[in-house]
């Protein structure tokens, strides 16, 4: 009798139970390790579907027997477990590269350093106008469990480098590349050609039957693009120079052309404001161009797109003063932008867990628009150093509550109060939602 083949999955959070479920369905014998605590309602889908799984420890015994491993994108290759496992020889791949043997869907893979959960939303809400499809990756169910659970004729995922970093065969049909820069350098040996090659590894297996949508205006993208054999058909998108085929800005209009058919659109009606967001928008009308939406449909649809909570996200307005959660925001490109699209002078709340943060590039903007800075982390001492010439009003804080009374304290009528931390939230809060529902709640309680 043929033994069943052995698929160990190495973390017990939402990739790993749909993996495991998947697995489990396709005749694999699984078994879940986790060495830290599985979430309760993971562990009882485990037990209700009788797979064996452990928590608090990784049983080398165990996962050594492996056919195969899953390993959630937290771990990074460098440990000893992953890098014993590659060379005694066995495979270590994704939960995207694992469940797409599962699937005949056309799929949009979607990565970058910023923009990645906007424009997969925001394609998602085009597409599924008109389109069959399914939404996963690094947003909501896994895409394993879907797959098993309903399968779509369509994904668009939202791809992590770390989710690249475990594909060996997956080969999206449209890839999108937002921007690059520098972000979790740490799991790749501070080299940021290590990190970029891990992006570029969406476009990896795919052929010129296939297609790379990316930033035109981003020199990291093009310069790689131009010194590698990518075969991918390539559709750039640009704010500053004119594309043939692909998307770029002319008159404040989009205008988006593949193979001599064209759509034009004004970015005034686009539901979500910024330059960012204008590339957001070309990306993913790019896909949906690619995939035969209707132009009507493309263009009310980016009008009616609700946006995506704690990205650049209203909350309210309080005595004229626009409150905005844009927590979101853990680095430094993530926070130019949100500066960038303020239109009038704002109180800036900022700080967390400092990334190794270069802060120029915020300046111009901190001399033209920011009235009062609120430093909020544990160790607040690089932004009193960055910026405490710049502004006439500079405090710190530990505590959300706060930083918020003291924003509205300086806030006056048509200005704004922006959270865009530019830095991770660990240092006070559980993570960035944390952080962005703690400043909604005390915004709230003004
Ligand atoms: P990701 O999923 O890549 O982290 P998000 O869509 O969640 O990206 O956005 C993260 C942060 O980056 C938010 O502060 C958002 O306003 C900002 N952002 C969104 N799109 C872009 C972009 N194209 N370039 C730079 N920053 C962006």
């Amino acid at each position: 009798m043929n033994r069943k083949l052995k698929l160990v999955i190495l973390g017990g959070g939402e990739s790993g139970v749909g993996a495991a479920l998947l697995g489990k369905a396709k005749g694999y014998d699984v078994f879940v390790s986790d060495k830290g605590i599985i979430k309760e309602n993971y562990k009882k889908v485990l037990i209700h579907n009788k797979i064996e799984w452990e928590e608090g420890q990784h049983s080398e015994s165990k996962i050594f027997n492996a056919d195969l491993v899953m390993k959630s994108p937290g771990i990074p290759d460098k440990v000893v477990l992953i890098q014993k496992l590659i060379n005694k020889g066995v495979l270590v791949v994704s939960e995207i590269e694992f469940a797409a043997n599962y699937t005949n869907a056309t799929i949009v893979g979607i990565t970058g350093s910023n923009g990645k959960t906007t424009t997969a939303s925001l394609t998602h809400h085009i597409l599924k106008q008109e389109l069959d499809v399914g939404l996963a990756g690094n947003i909501g169910d896994s895409f394993a469990k879907q797959i098993l659970e309903h399968d779509h004729s369509n994904y668009v995922l939202e791809i992590s480098s770390f989710q690249l970093d475990g594909v060996h065969h997956f080969k999206p049909h449209i890839a999108v590349i937002t921007n690059i820069t520098p972000d979790h350098l740490d799991r790749y040996d501070y080299k940021f050609e290590n990190y970029i090659a891990s992006k570029f590894r969406i476009t990896k297996n795919q052929t010129k039957e296939d297609y790379l949508i990316y930033d035109a205006d981003d020199e990291i993208i093009t310069n790689y693009i131009n010194t590698n054999n990518i075969q991918s058909t390539l559709l750039p998108f640009s704010l500053t120079k004119v594309i043939e085929n692909g998307a770029y800005l002319e008159d404040n209009k989009i205008k988006l052309t593949i193979d001599n058919n064209q759509i034009i659109m004004p970015t005034r009606n686009l539901s979500l404001q910024g330059k960012h967001n204008v590339k957001n928008a070309m990306a993913a009308s790019t896909v949906s161009h690619l995939l035969r939406i209707r132009k009507q449909t493309i263009r009310e649809s980016l009008e009616n797109f609700q946006g995506v909570e704690h990205r650049l996200e209203n909350v309210v307005k309080i005595n004229k003063v626009q409150y905005i959660n844009d927590s979101k925001a853990t680095n430094v490109n993530a926070t130019y932008y949100a500066l960038e699209s303020m239109e009038s002078s704002t109180v800036w709340i900022v700080g967390g867990t400092d990334k190794g943060n270069d802060y120029t590039a915020l300046f111009p903007f901190i001399n033209e628009k920011v009235k009062a800075i609120i430093c909020l982390g544990v160790d607040n001492k690089k932004l009193f150093e960055n910026f405490g010439n710049m502004v006439d009003v500079i405090v710190e804080t530990q505590f959300m509550s706060e930083a918020v009374k003291i924003a509205y304290k300086i806030a006056e009528a048509g200005e704004n109060v922006l959270l865009s931390p530019a830095c991770a939230s660990f240092d006070l809060f559980e993570n960035y939602e944390d952080r962005g529902r703690q400043f909604k709640d005390a915004v709230r309680n003004l």
